[in-house]
């Protein structure tokens, strides 16, 4: 067992979740409970995130309050966007909400947005915070995996296939739109493990020309149906855009559309999800009793890391060329 400084002075943990919600967030809010009840500390909920903190909506959790939670989406403790949490007044407040409930160091579970706030908050006042980065989108740098984005893509799989029974059987060419409005990791896998004729994401500019070549060569003459999976963010303008551009330049294709949106949210987390937001939930709590501070939890190459808060609030992760080159392979 991981050696933890029991002696630490942190002796009541506060956590939340805070901005986009992704499954598997109650899973990691369940391990912050129970593992700082396992090394002998109170725990706190602080309900609808920055928003609540400002506000004092913090109760304290025990075991059996995290019961049953693992198997469901969202996040039993809310979330929410504080515009106030972006002023030092309103962080001024949310400090003095923490010294009223006697709250000695924070878990954030959240995204880039919810980390740029932690570190300001963890610097300005000397408060030990830790990050768990929950999102769907996987677009934190420092961890290879986010909570919630295994979900999102066993999710758009499962549209993506039904949509493709559809396509088939009509011979249609479908524009499927996932979300990532900066980031195409939803896209990517996704398209991959869906079979996806073309994917279009931001990290790469789309060239019309060539899709249009593509489309007339091969779905045109090889293929029965085409999906082309089309992330939010994609320069082209996203799906719909795309489409009424194809149908206006070939009138006879059998052009249909499909914005998949906040389906991708949702839903049981996978068991991926599960496992990881409960390594992520214990490796925060203890090591905020072993003294790290302003630091995200991460998952490097299957091992639990800390990367610094500056760090993962100001690199962008790069998708992976392997994963560009495996989709020109796949798709010949
Ligand atoms: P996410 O964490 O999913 O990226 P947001 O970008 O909406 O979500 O951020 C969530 C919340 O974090 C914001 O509503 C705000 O309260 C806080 N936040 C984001 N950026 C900052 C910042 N630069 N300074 C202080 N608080 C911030």
């Amino acid at each position: 067992m991981k050696k933890v400084n029991l002696n630490s002075p942190i002796k009541t943990i506060g956590v939340l979740t805070s901005g986009g919600d992704s499954p598997g967030m109650n899973a990691a809010i369940r391990a912050v409970v129970r593992a700082s009840i396992f090394y002998n500390r109170r725990v706190f909920g602080i309900y609808h995130g920055y928003k609540g903190l400002i506000k004092g909506q913090i109760q304290e959790l025990f075991s059996s309050d995290v019961s049953d939670v693992i198997t469901r989406g969202g996040t039993f403790l809310r979330t929410s966007r504080s515009p106030k949490f972006f002023e030092f007044e309103g962080r001024k407040k949310a400090r003095n909400q923490l010294s009223k409930h006697e709250i000695d160091a924070l878990i954030v579970i959240g995204g880039d947005g919810s980390f740029k706030g932690a570190k300001t908050f963890s610097e300005e006042f000397d408060f030990p915070i830790i990050g768990i980065p929950g999102t769907i989108d996987n677009d934190l740098f420092g961890t290879d995996y986010t909570i919630g984005y295994d979900t999102a893509l066993n999710t758009v799989v499962q549209a993506v296939d039904k949509i493709r029974d559809t396509a088939s059987s009509h011979d249609r060419l479908f524009f499927v739109e996932v979300m990532g409005r900066d980031a195409g990791f939803i896209a990517l896998r996704s398209g991959i493990a869906a079979g996806a004729e073309e994917i279009l994401i931001p990290e790469r500019r789309t060239d019309f020309r060539k899709l249009k070549n593509y489309l007339q060569e091969e779905y045109r003459v090889k293929k029965s149906s085409s999906i082309v999976l089309v992330a939010e963010g994609d320069d082209s303008g996203g799906a719909i855009v795309l489409a009424n551009a194809i149908k206006r330049d070939f009138p006879d294709f059998n052009v249909r559309i499909s914005i998949l949106g906040h389906v991708q949210r949702g839903g049981s987390p996978s068991a991926f999800d599960r496992v990881m937001a409960s390594e992520m939930g214990i490796a925060g709590v203890q090591g905020l009793l072993n003294g790290k501070t302003n630091v995200m939890v991460g998952m490097k190459n299957r091992k639990i890391v800390f990367v610094d808060l500056g760090k993962t609030v100001k690199h962008h992760k790069k998708v992976k060329q392997s994963l560009l080159d495996m989709v020109k392979i796949l798709n010949v």
